[in-house]
């Protein structure tokens, strides 16, 4: 069958090590059978895992990682502002793929990419720029150690344009923390499978994206009118007001009266106190926005603003369900202003909300259960609600100071590190528990 329209039919290949950049034409029968997103990366990644023999470090130059958006990604319907990062997973050493919202994926299609491969190791801090159908690497050492927030500032000053998506990493990672993320928007995240590790052991501090290319519909027409049907429902949905307002957050109060809200390292499934952290204290107390990914009318993002005590002055966007549910009731935080800071935190730092949560609440059990000492952490003590040890042990992590180092790598590590934190830790084949 031939494919008349809905992609531009373009595979961008980075070599950063060789430092080259090679545009191949997708094949009919791929885009046929792979669709888009992460049918593409599975693929792309299938196919990379074989030539190697399948023997591939996650952190090694050999390891490809696959950007990929999918055919309706940044046309008029709605939420679809979506793309899929894929690649060996460094938490799992397995498959793993995370989805990324914002209008980055967007604008990623309209350089003329459907699908942007990356392998090799850049032999500095880099950044990848794609503008339309020129692609640079920049060497930016400067980056160095910077937030996600602050590198994509400084990109976009030596870029001397703010008309430009990126994607960045923090110092997570940098660091190759195991479950480090890809920022993008702000506090949209690739959070799962540690996709910013992989960025960070090729010395890619971001990709950057600007592009001005009509996408490819083949029936203009007929989408509009699906479009317009699609957002009509959701605009009549009964639930629709409240997701424009709580996002995500909504959700608290269900899981803890259905009993499945993570509490105290997922030992309680309610929480005495949910009340405090749920959507309606977020509304009252501390929401003054909404933001949203690319075309979607359900803006689920909450920003957040801390207007008094010891937080004051915290801007961010979110927390959505998993994120408060696993920094909050998780590691027993009552307090919404402090689950608000850890959120910020791990999006500077670039570190995942859900594996971060997952691995600082057993270590707090470890810790209570005398599986892990005062020594195993460094002389500060932790408990379930210690906001200000728990902030600092995220920081550790993300710079991999001291236990930070063991936690960094991930459950794998914990565990072969201390054993019997087997019985503790909830994750699958590496990857950490969600909520
Ligand atoms: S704004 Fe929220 S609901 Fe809408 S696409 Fe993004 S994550 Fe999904």
């Amino acid at each position: 069958m031939s494919i008349k329209s809905g992609y531009f039919k373009q595979h961008l290949h980075i070599d950063l090590t060789k430092g080259t950049a090679e545009r191949r034409t997708t094949a009919d029968a791929f885009i046929e059978k792979y669709i888009g997103g992460r049918g593409f990366g599975a693929k792309l990644v299938w196919d990379n895992l074989k030539k190697h023999d399948f023997k591939i470090d996650p952190l090694g130059p050999e390891n490809l990682l696959v950007v990929a958006p999918g055919p309706l990604t940044g046309v008029y319907l709605p939420s679809s502002g979506k793309n899929s990062f894929v690649a060996i997973s460094p938490a799992t050493g397995l498959y793993g793929d995370s989805s990324m919202g914002g209008g980055f994926g967007v604008e990623l299609r309209q350089t003329g990419t459907d699908i942007l491969s990356v392998t090799g190791k850049a032999p500095e801090l880099s950044v990848l720029f794609i503008d339309n159908g020129e692609t640079t690497i920049l060497p930016m050492p400067e980056l160095k150690g910077k937030s996600c927030l602050e590198a994509e500032g400084m990109i976009k000053e030596r870029l001397g344009t703010h008309a430009v998506h990126v994607a960045t990493i923090g110092i997570g990672g940098e660091n190759m923390v195991r479950f480090a993320c890809v920022n993008t928007d702000w506090s949209r995240n690739a959070g799962r499978a540690g996709m910013g590790a992989i960025m960070g052991a090729k010395n890619l501090k971001a990709i950057v994206v600007r592009g001005h290319m009509d996408l490819p519909v083949y029936d203009v027409a007929g989408l509009m009118a699906e479009a317009e049907q699609a957002f009509k429902y959701m605009e009549e949905h009964k639930y629709f007001k409240l997701w424009q307002q709580e996002g995500l957050m909504n959700v608290i109060d269900y899981a803890n009266e259905k009993g499945i809200l993570p509490t105290y390292n997922f030992k309680d499934s309610v929480f005495a106190r949910h009340d405090q952290i749920n959507g309606t204290t977020m509304v009252n107390r501390y929401k003054i926005g909404d933001s949203a990914c690319f075309s979607c009318p359900m803006c689920c993002g909450n920003i957040c603003l801390v207007k008094s005590g010891k937080y004051t002055g915290t801007v961010v966007e979110g927390p959505e369900y998993e994120t408060c549910a696993m920094l909050g009731p998780n590691l027993g935080i009552d307090n919404f202003a402090a689950i608000l800071s850890a959120t910020r935190l791990c999006d500077e730092l670039g570190i995942d909300t859900i594996s971060t949560g997952s691995i600082v609440g057993a270590t707090i059990e470890g810790y209570e259960k005398g599986i892990l000492s005062l020594s195993d952490l460094d002389g500060r003590e932790i408990a379930w609600g210690d906001e200000d040890a728990i902030l600092g042990l995220i920081q550790k992590i993300a710079h991999r100071q001291g236990i930070g180092d063991i936690l960094a790598d991930g459950s794998h590590r914990i565990i072969e590190n201390w054993p019997e934190m087997d019985k503790i830790i909830l994750q699958v084949k590496g990857l950490e528990q969600s909520a």
